[in-house]
C-alpha cells in the first residue's frame, strides 16, 4: 500500500498515545523517512526537525554507525536472557556510560524508557535505605509542573494534573515542592534565572512536616523540558543538594532529556556541578533508535545491595528486556557517533549562537518570554483568553506545513534540536517560526 493510501484508509486502528486522535486522523501528520537534520513527509515535503524527534535524537537521523550497529547485532545475537545470563554488549556499554559520569557514580542498571527508569529510580531509593536498616524512609518528593514518565510512580511525583487527575489516588506517601517558574522576575532569562533559589526551602518545610526519617527521596529534572523548559535558577539545585545531605535524604536528577549533550556537557549533572545520588535518562542514550532507558547509581547505593547473603538476588527489579543486545548496539554505536563528532559538547560551542537567535524573538507577535540554555529553549505565548493551549498548537500546526518541527505544551513552544544543527538551520528555525507567530491570530 503507498505511502498515501495509507494515510487516508488504515488510521483507526492505532490508538495514538498523548494525541488528540479525532482530530489528527482528520488531518494525519505522517512521517516515512528521515536524515540528518530532517524528516521527510507522507506527501514528500521535508521538514527541519527542530525537536530531535521527542528530545531523542541527539545525533540527528539516520547515522549509518547506528544503523549498522544494530543490523549486526540483530544477525548475530538477537536476544539473551536479562536474568541470570549477560552478554559483552551489556557490560561495555555500562562501562563506556559510566565513564561519563563524575564519581561516585558508577554503576548503571537498564531499562527501557524514561517512565521505567523512573520507577526503577524510586524502587531503587526505597530499598535502599531498607538494606541499610532505614526502612520507614518511604516517603518521596516531587515537583509541581514535573515530568516524570506516565507510569503510576511517576504520575505520583509529576506534576503534571492532566496526567494525574484520571488515575486515581496514584502512590501514597508523596508530596511535592513548588516549581521555580517565575515570569514575574525572570522573563527573558538567557541561561539560568538570578532569581528564586530559594524555592529549594520548600524542602526544608516538607522535612519538618514529616520528619527526615520518613524521606526516602526527592526527584526533580535539573531542567523540565515537556512543562515548558523551567531552568532552574542559580543556586538551586545546590541547595537542594545540601538539604538532601543534611538530612540522609537521596537526590535524584530526572536527566531523560538533559541527558547525552543536551546542555553543552555529557550530562546536567556536569553542566551545573551538582551530583545527585541516581541519575535516570533513556531517550538519547540509543539515539532514539531503539528503545532504553537506563538509571545510574553512586556506589554507595550499590554497595548496599551487595552485601546481602551471597545466593539472594540483590535488587528484585528488571525487565525481559533490560540490556536488550540490539539497544546495547545502539547505545554503542550512538556513543560512538557522540564521540567521533563532539556532540556531547557541541552544545556548548552553539549555546551563544542558539541563545542569541531565539531571544530575536522578543520583539515576535504573541511572545511574553524566551528562555534557553544549551541548546534547548521556550518561546512562552500570551494565552487566548479561556482557551490555554490553542495560540502554540496553532503556531505547531503552521509550523509544520511551513517546514518546521516544533513542540509545544500549554502556550509554550519548546525547541531542543538534534545537536548536529548548523548555525544556517537554527536561523531557518527562527525565520520561520517568526512568520508563523506573525500569522496567528
Ligand atoms: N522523564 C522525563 C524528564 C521525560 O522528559 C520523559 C519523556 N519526555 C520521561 C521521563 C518519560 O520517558 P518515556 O516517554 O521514554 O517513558
Amino acid at each position: 500500500m503507498s505511502h498515501s493510501a495509507l494515510a487516508t484508509n488504515n488510521l483507526e486502528a492505532f490508538w495514538m498515545p498523548f494525541t488528540a486522535n479525532r482530530q489528527f486522523k482528520k488531518n494525519p501528520r505522517l512521517f516515512v523517512g528521515a536524515k540528518d537534520m530532517h524528516y521527510t513527509t507522507a506527501d514528500g515535503r521535508q521538514v527541519l526537525d527542530g525537536t530531535a524527534g521527542l528530545w531523542c535524537c541527539n545525533a540527528g537521523h539516520g547515522r549509518p554507525k547506528i544503523t549498522e550497529a544494530v543490523q549486526r547485532q540483530i544477525a548475530e545475537l538477537d536476544y539473551a536472557p536479562a536474568f541470570q545470563m549477560g552478554h559483552p554488549h551489556a557490560f561495555e556499554l555500562a562501562a563506556r556510560l559510566t565513564a561519563l559520569m563524575p564519581s561516585p557514580i558508577d554503576h548503571v542498571f537498564f531499562t527501557n524508557s524514561g517512565s521505567e527508569s523512573v520507577e526503577t529510580a524510586l524502587k531503587m531509593a526505597i530499598a535502599y535505605h531498607r538494606v541499610r536498616g532505614e526502612g520507614a524512609r518511604t516517603r518521596l518528593i516531587g515537583r509541581e509542573r514535573g515530568y516524570h514518565g506516565v507510569n503510576f510512580g511517576g504520575i505520583s511525583v509529576g506534576g503534571i494534573v492532566a496526567n494525574r487527575k484520571m488515575f486515581g489516588p496514584l502512590l501514597a506517601g508523596v508530596d511535592h515542592i513548588r516549581h521555580t517558574h517565575d515570569l514575574s522576575r525572570n522573563a527573558w532569562s538567557r541561561g539560568q534565572p538570578e532569581n528564586g533559589a530559594e524555592y529549594a526551602e520548600d524542602l526544608i518545610r516538607l522535612v519538618q512536616l514529616h520528619d527526615p526519617s520518613t524521606i526516602a527521596a526527592v526527584i526533580v529534572e535539573p531542567v523540565a523540558g515537556s512543562t515548558g523548559v523551567l531552568i532552574p535558577p542559580k543556586g538551586y539545585l545546590e541547595r537542594l543538594r545540601a538539604i538532601c545531605d543534611q538530612h540522609g535524604i537521596l537526590l535524584i536528577f530526572d536527566e531523560v532529556i538533559t541527558g547525552f549533550g543536551r546542555l553543552g556537557s555529557p550530562f546536567a549533572v556536569d553542566h551545573f556541578g551538582v551530583t545527585p545520588d541516581l541519575v535516570t535518562t533513556a531517550k538519547g542514550i540509543t539515539n532514539g533508535v531503539i528503545p532504553m532507558g537506563a538509571v545510574f547509581c553512586t556506589s554507595q547505593i550499590h554497595e548496599a545491595f551487595m552485601t546481602g547473603p551471597e545466593h539472594l538476588i540483590e535488587f528484585f527489579h528488571g525487565y525481559t528486556y533490560s540490556g536488550h543486545p540490539v539497544a546495547c548496539a545502539a547505545g554503542l554505536g550512538t556513543l560512538d557517533t557522540y564521540e567521533e563528532e563532539g556532540l556531547l559538547t557541541r552544545g556548548a560551542e552553539l549555546a551563544g549562537y542558539w541563545e542569541d537567535a531565539l531571544h530575536s524573538l522578543r520583539d515576535a507577535r504573541h511572545v511574553i518570554d524566551v528562555r534557553n540554555i544549551g541548546l534547548i529553549g521556550a518561546i512562552e505565548l500570551e494565552p487566548i483568553a479561556g482557551e490555554p493551549t490553542k495560540r502554540a498548537f496553532s503556531a505547531f500546526l503552521k509550523a509544520y506545513d511551513a517546514g518546521i518541527l516544533i513542540r509545544t505544551t500549554g502556550d509554550i513552544i519548546a525547541m531542543s534540536p538534534p545537536l548536529i544543527i548548523e548555525k544556517h538551520q537554527i536561523d531557518q528555525l527562527v525565520t520561520t517560526l517568526r512568520d508563523v507567530l506573525q500569522g496567528l491570530d
